[in-house]
């Protein structure tokens, strides 16, 4: 998907950018750059060398950074305007697409994969989840407008940013570290808005604790080298505590009456009617699990093993380790859950939510990324359209708007 269908947006939006950029020049060649930067800089200047950082590295890290980034700032205060529903988050991450992308990925990358499975015990397709999650298996690392300086990022929410000035200090630290390390130049030291860098999105931090030089050229380059920052994922999963040969949880049933919260062994939750989708049986009872309903009790249910909560070490969100698992299963082969996320209209694929937002696009309400998934901005632009079609306001990508939008 990704790649041939940005195409068109990503020149469009860098056309978009390049007008906006010389519409702003004479403003800014009439303004000095912001003073009250350059103190902050000289300020933390200083704290750097304390820290151990040298002057040449902090230099060179900071040549031609004179100013915050405002798009980071923006990105920094977004507030969605919709709180993702369950079933969103999870189309628009367990796609037909995914599973197909980390089968070839597994193809492709078998031998480092093996490796790598191991030296960390961790089953390669929770590897390929992680990266397709996290990245779109690198393809978001081609997108120079949200992939950006990681020194300019950090240096503005330390800066101009009251909420995160205390992470982006000390992000910013990590940061020169890895640069005067060596194992980076400033100029592909890049990451997101919040200086989540690489294949892997590992913040300054993280890396330090966890990057792998997998391929051994002597650098540990998770933004180059796919097996690096595989390596660097599996370490940090392998240092948290991962259990080699287990997998993250079950699909299971559960019965009408109230279940206990918190951890039980598996053979008591059989106990108390839980079962293991597909007449399926637990391979060992003596498992500690927890039962996690993600989307109430009439959406799929799941006992949580050890290296789900593993997973959340990575992210701390139920949701972001129930779709690693559940990408990773499908990834090896496994079925779709046995029950669908409960949605209050048809789903799409991937490729007709591309196809919706492009109509969307042609009409005019849609000025955002052609990318199959139906995040806020595209639900925002469903609504003005059916508000234009004068049929119930819902926002929902659904094959009913998509069949409305083919008609108009
Ligand atoms: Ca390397």
């Amino acid at each position: 998907m990704g790649q041939v269908a940005f195409f068109p947006v990503r020149r469009a939006g860098l056309v978009s950018i390049l007008f906006a950029f010389f519409c702003a020049l004479p403003m800014f060649a009439g303004a000095a750059a912001d003073p009250g930067f350059e103190k902050w800089k000289k300020e933390f200047r200083a704290k750097a060398m304390k820290e151990g950082i040298t002057a040449e590295t902090f230099d060179r890290a900071f040549k031609g950074i004179d100013s915050p980034d405002q798009w980071v700032l923006d990105k920094a205060s977004y507030q969605p305007e919709f709180k993702a529903p369950v079933w969103q988050y999870f189309d628009n991450r367990i796609t037909k697409f995914a599973v197909q992308r980390g089968k070839a990925k597994k193809k492709e990358l078998k031998p480092w994969l093996d490796k790598i499975e191991q030296q960390s015990g961790v089953n390669p397709n929770i590897l390929l989840a992680i990266w397709s999650m996290e990245s779109s298996f690198g393809a978001i690392l081609d997108n120079k407008t949200v992939m950006r300086s990681v020194v300019r990022s950090l240096a503005t929410l330390a800066y101009a940013d009251p909420k995160r000035k205390k992470f982006g200090t000390s992000q910013l630290l990590a940061a020169l570290k890895i640069l005067q390390s060596g194992d980076i130049d400033e100029s592909h030291l890049t990451g997101s808005w919040a200086g989540a860098m690489g294949h892997t999105q590992f913040i300054p931090t993280s890396y330090q604790a966890y990057a792998v030089d997998m391929d051994g050229d002597g650098k540990r380059d998770i933004w180059n080298s796919v097996p690096d920052a595989l390596a660097t994922a599996a370490n940090l999963l392998k240092k948290n505590g991962w259990v080699s040969g287990q997998t993250w949880g079950y699909e299971v049933t559960i019965p009408e009456r109230k279940l206990p919260g918190g951890k039980l062994k598996i053979s008591e939750w059989e106990k108390l009617g839980v079962k293991r989708v597909g007449g399926k049986s637990f391979p060992r009872p003596d498992d500690m699990a927890e039962l996690k309903v993600l989307a109430g009790r009439k959406g799929p249910a799941f006992l949580m093993l050890k290296n789900f909560f593993v997973i959340k070490r990575y992210n701390n969100s139920d949701r972001y380790a129930a779709a690693v698992g559940i990408l990773a299963d499908q990834i090896g082969g496994a079925a779709p859950l046995s029950k669908d996320w409960k949605r209050p209209f048809t789903k799409l694929e991937a490729d007709e939510v591309m196809e919706l937002q492009t109509k969307l696009k042609e009409k005019g309400f849609y000025d955002g990324e052609i990318d199959g998934k139906a995040g806020g901005g595209t639900r925002k632009a469903i609504l003005k359209f059916e508000e234009e079609a004068g049929v119930e306001l819902q926002g929902f990508p659904s094959k009913e708007v998509l069949e409305l939008l083919r008609k108009n």
